[in-house]
């Protein structure tokens, strides 16, 4: 087996699961959560099971309840929301999509139109988009930047923490052709994590047979990571369940490599490495293209007294 490394939980994530349950130690239960804390089911089943309650809407949140945003971000209307329905707020937004969300505003108020380059649907977008709805726009790819209008003042640009470094070089590409004095972020918004990861799993999908990506379908990363191993040429299979490791698919495959997006717990690779030395003799071989030495604290009202 080849192991992609870096892998597994970022950051953002550990200090996002730590604020859940440093809020269930602290307070009394149920601490209400908005959306999946991090986009896994293990994740969130195991701190269901410890008295996390998740919800869709802060509607579903008793009046002066605690809830606790996701890293994913949110906009200022639901932070307005929770204001309005009196709910005492603990934000685990990573402090890396919390600096795009600061990008936005900047660019807004210096009048600029925004375009966000990101994925519809996906929570970080949403928020990221309600900091200046009126005046940004998503894209995802090049020919939906041939749709955009042609704004007539200033252009910024911002990403989605999680996007596939190549293809999102290439939308800022088509940017740039497009609107030569468009402005983008200080540094890049696609964070360490995410470029890492795609680091790894490129070095390791060259030398596989056969590709495992440990995550859930709705992870923004853990997706990029199986589309890139599929772009090099690697059969690829996503893992959400130690159980969905199919003994069809190993039987070609002689090296195998293994990665795990940001949001997938570290347990979830050892049971998937535990269940594969249960059919024979397994030689694991790391591939570390990084490491990784990122910390986050938590916030204030958690911090140890
Ligand atoms: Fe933060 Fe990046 Fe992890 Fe998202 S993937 S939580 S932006 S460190």
């Amino acid at each position: 087996m080849l192991l992609a490394q870096p892998q597994s939980f970022c950051a953002g994530v550990e200090r996002a699961v730590q604020i859940v349950e440093a809020a269930l130690a602290r307070y009394p239960h149920p601490v209400y959560v908005r959306k999946q804390i991090v986009h896994n089911t293990h994740v969130v089943r195991d701190l269901a099971e410890r008295g996390a309650v998740f919800v869709d809407d802060l509607d579903e949140v008793p009046e002066g309840a605690l809830v606790v945003f996701s890293a994913h971000g949110v906009s200022p209307a639901v932070r307005a929301q929770a204001r309005r329905r009196g709910l005492r707020v603990i934000d685990a937004t990573c402090p890396l999509v919390t600096k795009v969300h600061a990008e936005v505003r900047r660019f807004a108020a210096r009048g600029d139109d925004i375009v966000l380059i990101g994925h519809a649907g996906h929570e970080e977008s949403e928020g990221t988009l309600g900091e200046a709805p009126g005046r940004t726009t998503l894209v995802r790819t090049v020919d939906d930047v041939a749709r955009l209008p042609a704004y007539e003042g200033g252009t910024a640009y911002v990403m989605q923490t999680t996007l596939a470094v190549d293809e999102a070089a290439e939308v800022v590409a088509a940017l740039r052709e497009r609107f030569p004095g468009i402005k983008g972020p200080g540094s890049d918004d696609i964070c360490y994590a995410t470029t890492n990861r795609q680091e790894a799993v490129r070095a390791v999908a060259a030398e596989s047979d056969l590709l495992f990506v440990i995550g859930s379908p709705n992870s923004s990363n853990s997706l990029r990571l199986a589309e890139l191993s599929e772009r090099a040429g690697t059969p690829t299979r996503f893992v959400e369940d130690v159980g969905d490791v199919r003994l069809a698919d190993l039987a070609e495959a002689a090296r195998i490599g293994l990665t795990a997006g940001a949001s997938a717990p570290p347990a979830l690779v050892d049971g998937v490495i535990r269940n594969l030395r249960g059919l024979g003799p397994v030689e694991v071989v790391e591939r570390r293209v990084a490491v990784e030495t990122t910390t986050f604290n938590l916030p204030k009202e958690l911090a140890a007294r």
